[in-house]
């Protein structure tokens, strides 16, 4: 029998896990809740008002309405526990424990299990006192210094400090003046890693392992990774970047050394994790960790799966991720572009017209909506990043220039997007090209 599908959340990874699931021939329905315009009415897929912070009238709404498979999308509800609350009630629900999601959502659980089962990270320690910390900071032999508050907050931002003073001073913020809040009440101070960021995804059932295609997501706002961070401007997979070799001991040996290791310490993971991984110049260390898949990450990895989405997630909560290994589209790269409102990540207007996206649909490209809402039948902007628009291709630089002329056909006022998404991925490659021809 067909199933309902709730898929919570409101962005661009919302609305992709939302179309790969109504693509299944298991599922009858998906509701999102709250969704955004690109999941409102939209064949299977239409959006609820459900609300989700309380597990028990969630938990209610899903037996009432038949909701046979929960997929959450955000850290904030996995740390609170909806996946124990909500299978504990009886209600099938995608992602990890609470316990297991500390991986997101207390870096110096994160740091401290990486450090015990000896996965090369970024050097570190952590204080709840500040002269503590200040003391640390002046004795360290970094050449710079990252400063993190250690648990989840609605809005928080790693500290790249240039001087040890600025350091002091961002200790002194997050532990005194708290703002970070509770998640401040414990600082990690970490050296700054340079290099290259790319992101590793697995399925995981909490013993097998099902890797995925590694992805390059653009963080800053800006051409040539300029600006301020930002949730993703874009992202391409499979980025080419990193050798088949180097990939397979990644895979094999650090995801699943991570799996096992959670599992053993009775923090079994069950889910998606995403590890955020930098290719410095003599190793690639763990950066972080993300308890789902990345925005805009998902967005490119789940055009790419062969497999029926709803039938992997089942196997992977049931236990027998082994018996449904998901495969991946071989040769078809996929690359988003996110069009994001004028001044994200800072302030923005909301309620601009979008048009074009009936042509955009024309050109082939598949556009997932993030900040967008319904008003009077017109899409108008809602968020910071308003759509995602992705093009699958044969190989990057089809796919790129398919996004670009998808992104062209849509207008809003105010649109702001990076043109050089991918742009690492077409250096390796011309730069591998050279190697070959001897350039
Ligand atoms: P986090 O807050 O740990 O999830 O990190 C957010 C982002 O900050 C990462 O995706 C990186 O871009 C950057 N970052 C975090 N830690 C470091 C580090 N030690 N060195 C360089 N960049 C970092």
């Amino acid at each position: 029998m067909a199933d309902r599908v709730l898929v919570i959340g409101s962005g661009g990874r919302e609305h992709a896990l939302a179309w790969k699931l109504a693509q299944s021939p298991h599922v009858k329905q998906v509701l999102v809740a709250p969704g955004n315009a690109g999941t409102a009415n939209n064949g299977k897929i239409s959006n609820s008002a459900v609300l989700v912070s309380n597990h028990t009238i969630l938990a209610q709404f899903c037996k009432d309405h038949n909701i046979g498979l929960v997929v959450v999308g955000q850290e904030a509800l996995l740390g609170a526990g909806i996946v124990d609350d909500l299978m504990s009630a009886g209600v099938r629900c995608f992602g990890p424990s609470a316990k297991a999601a500390q991986l997101e959502t207390n870096t110096s659980f994160a740091k401290a299990f990486l450090d015990c089962h000896r996965i090369p990270t970024a050097r570190w320690k952590a204080f709840a006192n500040p002269q503590e910390a200040c003391s640390y900071i002046t004795s360290t032999d970094f050449p710079a210094l990252v400063i993190k508050a250690s648990g989840q907050a609605a809005r928080k931002e790693i500290i790249v400090a240039a001087s040890k003073e600025e350091a002091c001073r961002a200790v002194q913020e997050i532990l005194q003046d708290k703002v970070f809040g509770e998640a401040g009440e414990t600082v990690v101070i970490e050296e700054l890693l340079e290099g290259e960021e790319l992101s590793c995804l697995c399925f995981t059932d909490g013993v097998t392992v099902a890797p995925m295609p590694l992805v390059q997501a653009h963080k800053r706002l800006m051409d040539g990774d300029q600006g301020p961070n930002t949730g993703g401007m874009g992202a391409y997979c499979p980025a080419p970047q990193i050798s088949e070799a180097l990939l397979e001991k990644i895979k094999d040996s650090i995801l699943q050394h991570i799996v096992d290791g959670l599992r053993q310490e009775g923090a079994t993971y069950v889910g998606v994790l995403q590890t955020g991984l930098m290719r410095t110049k003599d190793d690639v260390k763990i950066l972080n960790f993300n308890c789902h898949f990345g925005d805009p990450q998902c967005q490119v990895i789940l055009p790419l799966l062969k497999n029926d989405f709803y039938e992997v997630i089942q196997a992977t909560i049931d236990g027998k991720l082994c018996s449904c290994m998901p495969a991946w589209s071989e040769n078809r790269t996929a690359v988003s572009v996110v069009m994001a409102s004028e001044g994200y990540p800072g302030d923005y207007a909301k309620g601009m017209e979008v048009t074009g996206l009936p042509q955009a649909k024309e050109l082939g490209v598949k556009v997932f909506h993030a900040g967008t809402t319904l008003q009077d039948d017109k899409v108008v902007t809602d968020g910071g990043r308003v759509l995602t628009v992705t093009a699958i291709k044969e190989d990057l630089m089809s796919a790129l220039e398919e996004a670009s002329k998808g992104v062209a056909a849509i207008r809003f006022k105010g649109a702001i997007y990076r043109k050089d998404i991918g742009y690492r991925a077409i250096a390796f490659l011309q730069q591998s090209v050279g190697l070959i021809h001897g350039d």
